[in-house]
């Protein structure tokens, strides 16, 4: 089988090409975005990999069809990015890593936490000026602080266990309940009282369309003064511009974000020479209690080594027409 890789950094290839000595497919890889501008690399090919950022909508789908592609395999768990109506007419069958490493993304979640709250990105540049004063570096205790959790599947669920172990008290709001965490002592409760009651809220549910804009400006009203926000999940669950609006009136008191609604035309690249015309991120990146990482919360070696294996493995069921062990994996 040929798989073509779109949006495929060195770190994939690195990942990808050691797992495929167990698996023996032709790799072919490129940097480039999947979209519309890109069709004419499709060549004899059996199966797209594709990234968060990749489009797959109706027209390239159908164009992936019409070249003979078969399976579309997406390295990462979300899957917002497909057309899998338009998939599904078109007779093609498509797969996702449904849980890699979920502590990856809830160990990252709790790292921007600690960073905004604890300032170390800060204390790390000021010590190295010889400025080892501490005004403006005051942070509070998470211990018997109150952390919402919204969405606790795989993700939502480890992170709640680590919220947990910092001594706080949890609150989740998920449209299922998962009782593993209820006997831990976290508390289900509807979502107006966990966007009312929490002082740090973590996103962790998937984007769809009930829930795009989950955050936005009737919902940020409900929110404590000076609460922590944190979307490790997918830009399109908060209103940016409602966001910036909540930090200017100082109703949000903090915010990391891992994932941006545009983040397609930024992240994965370096563009420290080029001008961003993105008024939005520059504005959110002016504020000191703002912090953004670029979509780096999966980027362990360990997720990268299942994403790679998980991914492998999906194409080879596809191909012998095999059951999946973890139906979560088939989209359709
Ligand atoms: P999952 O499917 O295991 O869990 C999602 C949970 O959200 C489920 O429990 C589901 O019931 C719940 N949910 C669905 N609709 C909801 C709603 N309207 N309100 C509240 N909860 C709702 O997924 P996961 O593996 O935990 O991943 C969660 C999300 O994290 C993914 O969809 C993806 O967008 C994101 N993600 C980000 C990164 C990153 O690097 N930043 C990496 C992996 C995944």
């Amino acid at each position: 089988m040929k798989i073509t890789f779109f949006s495929s950094k060195p770190y994939d290839k690195e990942f990808f090409g050691k797992v495929n000595k167990d698996f023996n497919f032709e790799l072919d890889h490129f940097e480039t975005h999947l979209g519309p501008h890109v069709l004419n690399l499709i060549e004899n090919t059996d199966a797209v990999c594709a990234f968060v950022n990749d489009k797959l909508d109706a027209e390239v789908l159908e164009y992936l069809a019409k070249k003979g592609v078969k399976y579309i395999a997406l390295r990462c768990a979300g899957f917002n990015n497909v057309d899998l109506e338009a998939a599904k007419r078109l007779g093609l069958r498509v797969c996702r890593v449904p849980a890699y490493s979920p502590e990856a993304v809830a160990e990252h979640a709790m790292a921007m936490i600690l960073t905004l709250n604890r300032k170390t990105h800060k204390a790390y540049n000021r010590v190295r000026e010889q400025n080892f004063a501490l005004n403006g570096l005051m942070g509070f205790n998470l211990y018997q602080k109150t952390i919402g959790v919204i969405g606790t599947g795989n993700i939502g669920a480890a992170f709640a266990k680590i919220a947990k172990g910092f001594g706080a008290k949890v609150l989740a709001y998920d449209i299922k309940e998962n009782q593993e965490l209820k006997d831990l002592g976290i508390e289900y409760i509807a979502l107006e009282k966990l966007l009312s009651g929490s002082d740090v809220i973590s996103l962790h549910c998937p984007l769809m369309d009930s829930t795009h804009h989950l955050i936005n400006k009737d919902s940020i009203a409900k929110m404590k003064e000076n609460v922590m926000l944190i979307n490790t999940s997918r830009g399109g669950l908060i209103d940016t511009k409602a966001v910036i609006d909540g930090l200017k009136s100082k109703h949000i008191g903090y915010l990391g974000i891992d994932v941006y609604e545009q983040e397609e035309k930024l992240f994965f690249r370096d563009l420290s020479h080029t001008i961003i015309e993105d008024d939005t991120i520059q504005r959110l990146m002016s504020f000191p209690n703002v912090l953004v990482t670029a979509h780096q919360a999966f980027f362990t070696e360990e997720a990268l080594e299942q994403i790679a294996t998980s991914t492998l493995t999906s194409l080879t069921h596809f191909e012998k027409n095999e059951q999946f062990e973890n139906p979560n994996a088939v989209l359709i």
